[in-house]
């Protein structure tokens, strides 16, 4: 049984139990919203070794942190080492979004060695096979895709993004309205592809059922991809968009009558003005799903800073109800990321969450920034550390300021305003 069937049955399980410890809320709190659909618990019945993760409404906002090979960088050492970056930096999960060398071995490496949940998107990996085979991405038959995906939930994976909602008619709904930027998710655009190469409707559509039945034998969440996502802030909230958005929350509610977890994944670039709403369209369409933003970038034009662009765009949406926000990194658009670059990523959209958090009234969130201004009051520097999303940083950095003690910092010297308020 999955953990939403043991949930209407009345059941409290470990993982909700541990679920609830974690957050500061009662297992009951827990259960009641994995029945009400607007939270999930990622993890694997063939995953145990983590701990189970629960997303959603009432909850702390949670960060996932992409890492993962490419064609040009198969590294599955340093792809090793970000998974250990990323998750000492606080990340919630991962998804390995490998697309080259042995995906399946890269997966298994990256799941062992992982103590946060995982996801992965499987098309990609039956797109690599099919290459493999010399053949085109379109010759992939459905039976390609859903072994994958059985082979992902077999294997242990948490959650799996599933493009679903990319059918005819989503497909034509942008075409017909046209964008700058065209489908931006690889997912979603190597859906589209086969649709239109092999004049069909999305396999994942046409036998969702499928879907859910593999779901549920290993209560893996299906985290249902906006394949149609705006990739320019020209591009966000037209008609494709919404039209994929509907169909999202028709195949949500088919996923939770079949006893399956299921969150919503949502934009990608939007203006500042539109991430609310974008938000509130979600809740109100997916009947309270937990949403899994990408970003929002509210801005296009500041390659190198996207982990700052995309906080700004996660904080305003976090505050509006979104529950998982999946780190941007300095290299988004221009490279796959260094360490470094996952470090900055997952730092950015931790204080992207927690300034959704204090908005939320999650408990203890506004509570940690007042002992950090206590902290300043009294010129308690250990103390400033310990209550800072990064120790490591603020430590670092403190070490350089001489000057740190009962006086003040190197910042303003014998103008001290905090020192001079106190006389
Ligand atoms: S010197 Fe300036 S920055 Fe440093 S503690 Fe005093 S007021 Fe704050």
């Amino acid at each position: 049984m999955t953990q939403l069937e043991k949930a209407r049955k009345g059941v409290l399980t470990e993982e909700m139990k541990q679920s609830a410890a974690r957050e500061g809320v009662s297992p009951e709190a827990i259960r009641q919203g994995i029945v009400d659909g607007t939270i999930v618990i990622c993890r694997n019945i063939n995953h145990t070794a983590i701990e189970p993760l629960a997303i959603g409404l009432g909850l702390r906002t949670k960060v996932n942190a992409n890492i993962g090979t490419s064609r040009d960088n198969q590294d599955l050492k340093l792809e090793l080492e970000k998974l250990s970056v990323a998750i000492a930096a606080g990340a919630d999960a991962v998804m390995d979004l490998s697309t080259g060398g042995n995906l399946a071995d890269i997966r298994k490496a990256v799941m062992a060695k992982s103590g946060v949940a995982i996801g992965t998107v499987p098309i990609y990996q039956a797109a690599v096979k099919t290459l493999e085979e010399k053949k085109a991405i379109s010759e992939m038959t459905p039976d390609d895709l859903f072994g994958v995906i059985e082979e992902n939930g077999r294997d242990g994976v948490d959650f799996i993004t599933v493009h679903c909602g990319v059918n005819r008619e989503s497909v034509a709904a942008v075409e017909a309205q046209g964008r700058v930027l065209g489908i931006v998710s690889r997912g979603g655009s190597m859906t589209a592809n086969w649709m239109r190469c092999n004049d069909r409707e999305n396999p994942l559509y046409e036998e969702y059922d499928r879907l859910l039945d593999i779901a549920r034998r290993y209560d893996m969440v299906l985290s249902l991809g906006d394949g149609l996502r705006p990739g320019a802030i020209h591009d966000a909230t037209d008609q494709g968009q919404l039209m994929e958005l509907i169909i999202l929350g028709q195949l949500a509610a088919r996923a939770r009558a079949a006893g399956v977890q299921v969150m919503i994944e949502g934009p990608g670039h939007v203006p500042i003005t539109e991430v609310e709403a974008n938000i509130k369209l979600q809740k109100k369409l997916c009947q309270g799903a937990p949403f899994y933003v990408l970003g929002p970038l509210p801005t296009d034009i500041a390659p190198g800073y996207d982990h700052i662009t995309s906080a700004i765009g996660g904080a305003i949406a976090g505050a509006a109800g979104a529950d998982f926000l999946c780190y941007v990194t300095p290299a988004e658009h221009l490279r796959l990321p260094t360490l470094a670059d996952v470090r900055d990523g997952v730092m950015a959209a931790r204080i992207a969450a927690h300034i959704a958090d204090i908005a939320k009234g999650i408990p203890g969130a506004f509570e940690r920034d007042r002992k950090m201004s206590e902290c300043r009051r009294k010129f308690d520097w250990q103390g400033q550390v310990e209550a800072s999303l990064d120790p490591d940083k603020t430590s670092a950095l403190l070490e350089k300021s001489k000057s740190a003690n009962e006086e003040g910092c190197t910042m303003c010297g014998e103008f001290c305003a905090i020192r001079l308020g106190k006389k």
